[in-house]
Parts: structure tokens; C-alpha cells; sequence
């Protein structure tokens, strides 16, 4: 018996073009898909038929393979936002509206800072954050989430002093005579973060409470894509626990970092692999971000001479460790944003599948930011996935500035990648990002438009058809979950949208109306 019948304007990577059909669903699944005069017949009546208003556009649900569930969940717990904060002025008043809540001494936690949206353009010190929050402990990560401000009594908490040396993998910014200036890069955000007290956070009810958000900008599947990040094996322990409470109404394929990583790969703390979860991937971090400097370029960054950013690896410890998770059959997912650092990516997997030739391994490079000529060949030719963000398109303008000139042609040149032959995965990477809106992600991706108007790279543009597929069919296909979503076709999840695609309006207003998991609408 046939549970939905929906009929509506349809698209998907499988057809490959927009055309009047219907879809026969059964026990979440599709178990039919073609003209509606076919479909309609297999109707009885307890099956309920929907038809669609003509002028909506039903496509698979969107696949967001770059997302951090819990660190959004965090963020919504426990940090102010400093998303919209264009001024050292409007920063103090942000940050003092925040303290009026708590008790002296107390922890004040920011998320969102960027200081190229600053009138400043720059970081404030960390003498002019004691200013402006004289009594509490200040620490404000960045919009990227790599680098990180603490106020001196945040730095006093920690023990960093002059005397502190960097950390493996991580900077402590300092003034000329060495002291900290209360900028933290890296790891050595962790030493501030290992001191900080906050109430405990309720995880359960901070994932049930984030569901919403996925749903109605038309998310029904995600890569997690650094589970381990926040509170190691833990993370795990949460999501488990997520899934089995039912708060996690979402299909997530997870990437392990860290504990996660060393549990899965010693054999231990293994998911079981269905519609709902998987854990195909195993991350690392190569580098930085260009906003923090620290991505790693091979010519200095425009603003900044003699700064190129830094490896967080040598090539012979990146290869030990991919050589570790391919040869157990993981995938492996690593985050790569500066021109010399995706060459470097690609150098050791070149090596390890030289040593060790896997068919569909499906390796992902994340984010991809700066390429520099035949970098896009190669993914193609090694069989790269290349997860990226086009909403970077839309909210990173003043980080994307600081790629030098010769190299801006190849700024997010998500149409240089395609045309090479890579598959392109498309995700937001929230809460890296202001919004997650798949639809905004896809108006920045065609358009270059970022949210102040201006085009980036306009060379790069995709098609609206390659962009819905990036987020749908390739975002699955990163995810080795496209013969279970991501796709309109019959055997598959029946996870789906209805958008309005009006063509009036600019691609960034189009929206979700509907959004379907398992078959049944939310
Ligand atoms: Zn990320």
C-alpha cells in the first residue's frame, strides 16, 4: 500500500531537468517517481495524495555535509552573539549588555567576531578589552572558530604570561616586548578554554531545541563534520544518545576528530551504520583560516607582507596519519584553506594512494579557499571530493580580500573545481557562518554576490542546476550516503522540499515552504 502520493514541479540530479511528475512513497521510502499519470493509479484510499501548488519546486532535502551540530548547540547555550559588531564602541556595549546578566568574576564567552566587519579593522588588545570589561574573565572567538581574544584576567586564569612558549600547533599573539596581547591562534585557544567555567550545558534539550532551525531552511541530512571537537569522546556519548531519545531529527554522517578519530580507529566506540547514521570519515586540520592568518599560502597575504600563514603538519606526519585511517578503509576529510596547504593535501594523498591504490575512496579536502593553477586538476585526477561553502561567498568578503592578487582568480573558484571534473559538496560549516540557509548558500554560488553587494570572482559562477546538485546528490555522494538521500529516485529516503523558486524575486529570497524527512512532512 502506498502511504503519500505527492505531485508537484520536480527536480533532481537524477533527471537532471525541472518536470511536472509525481512521487509514490511507502514506509519513508520512494517506491515509485515519474509522470503523474502513472503515479496517480497507484493511489488506494488510505493513501493521502497531496498536489502541490504549480508554482513550487520540489527537490531532494537538502545534504549540509560540513556542519557542527554541537557547536552550534553551544552557541546558542552559552555565547554572546557578536555577529552583527562593527565598532570597538559597539563592541564595549555588546559585551557590557552580556556582564549586566552575570555576577562579578564570572565567565563572558563571544562568538561571532570579525574584525574585518570592524571599522577598526583590526583585533582590539587585550588592555582595550580590560577596559571595556574591567570585572569578568573575556573570551571571544572569532567568526572561524580558530583564533581567539581573552582579557588579562582571562589570560591570569590560564597562566599565559610572557614567559608562556606557544603551544604545539598554535600561536599566542604578543607586543614587541613579548607579552601577550591577548590574541590566541589555534591550539592555543584550548589554553583558555580548558580554564573557562559555565553552567553545564543541557545537550539533549539543546539538540531537540535546534532541530527547527535545520528544517525549515530545508536541511534533512548533515556531515558533522568534527565530532570530538568539543568535548572529545563525549560528543559521541551525546549524539548517541540524541538518536536514541528521538531529539536528533536529522540523518548525520559523522566525521571523527581527535578522541572520536583514535576510539573508531583503535576499534572501539563503533556506530552502527543505517539510514540515519554513519561514520564513513576521519578528519584532520592542515592549516588555518585567512581571516586569522593562519591559513597557509604560498605568496604573502595581501594585507599583511611576510605573513604566508603556517602547516599545522609536515608532510611525513600528514601522511602517517591519512596512511593510518585509509588503510583501515575510512575516508578522510581535511580541512584545507590557503593555496599551500591544499597542495600540500594533495601531495600526500597522491603518496598514500601511490602506496596504497583504493578505488572510490572519495578523500575530501574542506573549504578549499585559495587554489593556485593545476591544483583543480589534480583533486580531479586523484578522484577528490571537495567539500566547500558558498555562503563563505556571501559573509567571508573581508576574509576573502586578503588573498593576494595574483592568487584572487582562484578564490573560491568552486567553477574552476567542477569543470576540472572534481565533485563538488556543498555545506555551510554553521556556526562558522551568520545563517546556514542552503538557499542563501546557492544565490551566493550562482550569483558571487556577497551581503553587501559586491561580486567576487564573477568568473566562478555555477549554474542554479550544478549548485542544487552540490547540495543535494554531491553533498550526499561526500557523505557515501547518495544510495540512501540526496536524490529524487525510487530505493531512496523519501527526504525532500518544496521551495518557491519564484522567478521574480532574487535567488538569495527564494524559500522553503515545505521540508519532508521519511516521508512524512514536518
Ligand atoms: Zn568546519
Amino acid at each position: 500500500m502506498i502511504d503519500t502520493i505527492i505531485t508537484a514541479r520536480l527536480y533532481s540530479h537524477h533527471t537532471g531537468h525541472i518536470a511536472r511528475g509525481g512521487i509514490a512513497i511507502r514506509h519513508g521510502k520512494i517506491v515509485a517517481i515519474g509522470a503523474a499519470s502513472d503515479i496517480m493509479p497507484l493511489a488506494s484510499h488510505q493513501t493521502q495524495v497531496t498536489h502541490t501548488d504549480p508554482a513550487y519546486l520540489l527537490l531532494p532535502g537538502f545534504v549540509d555535509s560540513h556542519q557542527h551540530l554541537l557547536s552550534y548547540v553551544r552557541e546558542r547555550a552559552e555565547r554572546v552573539g557578536l555577529w552583527q559588531v562593527t565598532s570597538f564602541d559597539h563592541l564595549a556595549t555588546t559585551l557590557a549588555t552580556a556582564a549586566q546578566q552575570l555576577s562579578v568574576g564570572q565567565w563572558i564567552i563571544g562568538a561571532g567576531h570579525d574584525q574585518g566587519r570592524y571599522h577598526e579593522q583590526r583585533h582590539p588588545h587585550r588592555r582595550e578589552l580590560d577596559a571595556m570589561i574591567p570585572h569578568h574573565p573575556v573570551l571571544i572567538h572569532r567568526a572561524c572558530n580558530h583564533i581567539a581574544l581573552a582579557n588579562s584576567q582571562a589570560l591570569a586564569l590560564a597562566g599565559i604570561t610572557a614567559q608562556t612558549a606557544d603551544p604545539v600547533g598554535g600561536r599566542i599573539g604578543r607586543d614587541a616586548d613579548g607579552e601577550p596581547n591577548g590574541v590566541l591562534e589555534e591550539s592555543a585557544v584550548a589554553l583558555v578554554r580548558a580554564v573557562v567555567q559555565k553552567p553545564p550545558i543541557d545537550w539533549q534539550r539543546g539538540i531537540a531545541h535546534a532541530m527547527p532551525e535545520y528544517h525549515k531552511r530545508g536541511i534533512t541530512a548533515i556531515g558533522e563534520a568534527a565530532l570530538g571537537h568539543i568535548n572529545g569522546i563525549d560528543d559521541l556519548h551525546v549524539m548517541q544518545q540524541a538518536q536514541q531519545n528521538g531529539n536528533l531529527a536529522l540523518r548525520v554522517a559523522y566525521m571523527g576528530y581527535g578522541a572520536v578519530a583514535n576510539a573508531w580507529l583503535a576499534g572501539q566506540e563503533l556506530i552502527v551504520d543505517d539510514d540515519w547514521q554513519q561514520a564513513p570519515i576521519i578528519k584532520f586540520f592542515s592549516d588555518g583560516t585567512l581571516g586569522g592568518g593562519s591559513a597557509w599560502m604560498s605568496t604573502a597575504y595581501r594585507d599583511e607582507p611576510g605573513n604566508r600563514g603556517y602547516p599545522l603538519y609536515s608532510d611525513e606526519d600528514l601522511i602517517a596519519a591519512f596512511t593510518r585511517a585509509h588503510c583501515q578503509g575510512y575516508q578522510i576529510a581535511v580541512h584545507v584553506i590557503g593555496d599551500a596547504a591544499v597542495a600540500q593535501a594533495l601531495r600526500c594523498f597522491a603518496a598514500v594512494l601511490t602506496a596504497y591504490p583504493r578505488y572510490n575512496h572519495r578523500h575530501r579536502l574542506e573549504h578549499c579557499e585559495s587554489l593556485r593553477p593545476g591544483l583543480a586538476a589534480q583533486c580531479a585526477q586523484l578522484g577528490i571530493v571537495v567539500g566547500v561553502q558558498p555562503i563563505f561567498t556571501w559573509f567571508e568578503e573581508s576574509d576573502v580580500a586578503r588573498i593576494p592578487d595574483m592568487l584572487m582568480p582562484y578564490a573560491h573558484a568552486w567553477k574552476t573545481l567542477h569543470d576540472a571534473g572534481a565533485v563538488l559538496a556543498f555545506g555551510s560549516d554553521n556556526p562558522v557562518v551568520p545563517d546556514f540557509h542552503p538557499l542563501k548558500g546557492i544565490a551566493a554560488a550562482v550569483t558571487r554576490q556577497t551581503w553587501r553587494g559586491d561580486v567576487i570572482n564573477a568568473p566562478e559562477a555555477l549554474a542554479w542546476q550544478t549548485a542544487i546538485d552540490a547540495y543535494t546528490y554531491g553533498a550526499a555522494y561526500s557523505l557515501q550516503a547518495e544510495q540512501r538521500y540526496g536524490d529524487l529516485r525510487r530505493g531512496l529516503c523519501a527526504d525532500f522540499v518544496v521551495i518557491d523558486d519564484n522567478p521574480a524575486l532574487p535567488l538569495a529570497q527564494h524559500q522553503v515552504i515545505e521540508t519532508w524527512i521519511d516521508g512524512k512532512l514536518l
